[in-house]
């Protein structure tokens, strides 16, 4: 059961289309796998809908403006915004939710590396936040991801398994949001189940201790 949501603020923004793109495709993972988000979202859409239908509408006084803009109707919309149409032809897979399968493709098709091979692995995606490329990360039953600290915003999303983070248990679906005053440390305790977690930063974490300092010489935090 899902009890760690997008906050509220990431879910307008979302609605809004006003969300970096790599943390666009986390919340959009996330909605597929919570329908209480998804409830949300569909409130506030029925909200925004509603605040348009309020505006007064505009007087088309002016006929060559509106002849041109009925014109531009017509026009073929510009490269950058014809994407393909993927949600709907993507094929089903448990690992990987629609949103995030149409960004990374299918999890077979993942390379997965790893430079602590007793610990897990790691997947770097063509996604970033501020240069930060988002990751797929891979920890086996009985790991942990070190203490760390964080230099900016960290968002994680349980694709598989679950980690234990001081008091709150995280399972597929839930989403942890932490920033620069957060350290911590995930804990995989799901019995014999490898934790698979989308990761995506907005600037480096910070080690905390010889452990984490280890890992991140290694490139493993
Ligand atoms: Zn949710």
């Amino acid at each position: 059961m899902i009890d760690h949501h997008v906050p509220d603020s990431m879910l307008l923004d979302h609605v809004a289309g006003t969300l970096p793109m790599v943390a666009d495709v986390l919340v959009a993972t996330h909605l597929a796998l919570c329908p209480r988000c998804r409830g949300e979202v569909a409130m506030m859409e029925d909200a925004a809908g509603a605040m348009l239908a309020d505006v007064e509408p505009v007087a088309a006084d002016d006929d060559a403006l509106l002849a041109n803009l009925l014109g531009r109707l017509d026009d073929p919309l510009p490269q950058d915004t014809v994407g393909p149409a993927p949600f709907a032809t993507a094929p089903p897979e448990a690992l990987l939710p629609k949103p995030l399968r149409c960004v990374v493709g299918p999890s077979k098709d993942l390379v997965w590396s790893t430079s602590l091979p007793a610990v897990g692995k790691r997947v770097p995606l063509d996604l970033d936040l501020a240069g930060v490329p988002a990751t797929l990360e891979r920890v086996f039953p009985g790991r942990s991801v070190p203490s760390h600290g964080h230099e900016g915003v960290e968002l994680t999303l349980v694709l598989a398994g679950g980690y234990t983070d001081g008091p709150g248990h995280f399972v597929r679906g839930d989403v942890q949001v932490v920033g620069p005053e957060t350290v911590h440390s995930l804990n995989i305790d799901d019995d014999g189940e490898d934790c698979v977690l989308l990761s995506v930063r907005s600037a480096g974490r910070v080690p905390d201790g010889l452990k984490a300092r280890i890992a991140k010489w290694l490139g493993a935090i």
